[in-house]
């Protein structure tokens, strides 16, 4: 029985997989934020290039990747997929568990493949610079990485508390040639805004997307990228997914649970709409898919599935999706990428409709999970991670209370060798638990704008 199932450099995706044309009926559009009439493309242009903002609408089903994209990508893919088989002997579970390992890219995530393909498309189209924001930090360095492979100048706004955490992903930022700053900024007006009301603030990623869309807006050598939530991100991690049907069908499986965690909703995607393309066209009924998201910021699972805005100044389109609200500031636990109040309008629909599940758990639980895997697999997961090592444990500790030989897949979807912090707090005693106080995210879905005919 294998432990690590490897993909030759041609077998990796030569197309990413759409998943728009196979839902059942379309999207709602996005809105634009001042008029509430649908998006059209020319709306996006000061902000994104044309070839994304194809893809983002597009109904063709699958999109070939650019050579030059490849290139870059085949030094890190196809990634590994492991059987967990330590895991399963210390967990005494009957189940199959296999994690698909997206840490081995040189930032360490999952991210850089869609930064490799978004540096790409704006290069192609005469941009000079790329503005973003960054939460934890993996998305500032995967785009930092991206854009100085194709020239591209990078300015970063790292949501502060996570800026204070993680001082050596800002150093990686540095290294690969970005410029990193603290947000909220003086830069901005938007940071300058909530900067006056609190001057205290942790900062989030919706105050940060708020500065970085506002730097691109304003400079026309500039545009702005986004590291999850929207289709076209979705679609550049459709990578995993693929290669992990792939590896699965070499040693005769196919997944009953697949699994990852839920920032807005990236990682999750990449792994999870290849397998829930075959569920939506009837091949794979009992597929059971599960998003995993922190307790602490319960976006699917205590969010209204309504239009909002992606950021806090409402800047951005109105987007059909759950939310916690656009000025949700959630704790700033460990897991900085899983703290945003909306997701993926994709993932959210496929919520919605029952084609997946969300579960949340509190960081100590996913710690605990975080360890054991460690112990017997090796790996030392991101924080973000350990919310589907712990969903995927807890779906095995079930195949043995029951009996069954289910086949699990989860997207380990970074390493935590820069989070060490983190595991120090959580041996030092100090994580807490949030639970959002509901009355919080009453008053903050209170705040959403209402849209005419929603
Ligand atoms: C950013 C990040 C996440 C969360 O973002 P998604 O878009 O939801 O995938 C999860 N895991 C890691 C390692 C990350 O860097």
């Amino acid at each position: 029985m294998k432990t690590k199932i490897l993909l030759d450099e041609d077998q990796m995706p030569r197309q990413w997989y759409n998943i728009l044309p196979d839902l059942p009926s379309p999207l709602d559009p996005p809105l634009h934020p001042g008029t509430g009439k649908p998006l059209v493309p020319d709306d996006l242009k000061p902000i994104f290039p044309m070839e994304l903002i194809r893809q983002e609408m597009s109904d063709r089903k699958f999109i070939g990747i650019p050579s030059e994209v490849r290139d870059i990508l085949l030094l890190w893919r196809p990634t590994p997929l492991f059987r967990a088989h330590r895991l399963e002997k210390h967990l005494g579970t009957p189940a199959h568990i296999y994690y698909k390992y997206e840490g081995v890219s040189p930032p360490g995530s999952h991210k850089p493949n869609t930064a490799v393909a978004q540096a790409y498309y704006n290069m192609k189209e005469g941009i000079q610079r790329i503005a973003t924001e960054t939460g934890a930090g993996q998305w500032g360095s995967a785009l930092a990485f991206a854009t100085q492979l194709f020239g591209l100048a990078c300015t970063i706004y790292m949501v502060r508390s996570s800026y204070a955490q993680k001082p050596y992903r800002k150093s990686m930022m540095q290294v690969w040639g970005a410029e990193c700053i603290p947000s909220p900024s003086t830069r901005t007006k938007a940071g300058q805004a909530v900067l006056e009301r609190d001057p205290q603030t942790t900062g989030s990623l919706g105050i940060a997307i708020s500065e970085a869309v506002e730097d691109a807006a304003t400079h026309p050598d500039t545009n702005y990228s986004l590291g999850s939530v929207l289709n076209h991100v979705c679609l550049h991690q459709t990578v995993i997914g693929q290669e992990c049907r792939e590896q699965l069908a070499s040693v005769d499986e196919y997944p009953d649970v697949v699994i990852g965690c839920v920032g807005g909703g990236s990682n999750f995607a990449g792994i999870s709409f290849p397998f829930a393309g075959d569920k939506l066209k009837g091949k794979r009924k009992d597929l059971d898919i599960i998003a995993v998201e922190p307790a602490s910021c319960p976006t699917l699972t205590k969010g209204l599935y309504t239009y909002d805005y992606g950021d806090v100044a409402g800047l951005t389109p109105l987007l059909k999706m759950f939310t916690l609200g656009h000025d949700f500031v959630p704790p700033s636990i460990h897991a900085g990428g899983l703290r945003y109040h909306g997701d993926s309008p994709i993932v959210s629909r496929l919520v919605h409709d029952g084609v997946m599940r969300a579960v949340s758990y509190h960081q100590s639980e996913v710690f605990d999970a975080a360890q054991t895997f460690a112990r017997t697999e090796g790996i030392i997961v991101a924080p973000e991670t350990s919310h589907a090592v712990k969903a995927a444990i807890d779906e095995a500790l079930a195949c043995r209370r029951n009996g069954q030989t289910k086949t699990i897949l989860f997207n380990c979807s970074g390493h935590g060798n820069f989070d060490m912090s983190a595991y120090d707090a959580y041996y030092a005693g100090q994580l807490v638990d949030y639970e959002y106080p509901d009355k919080l995210i009453r008053e903050a879905l209170s705040r959403i704008p209402r849209v005419p005919g929603t």
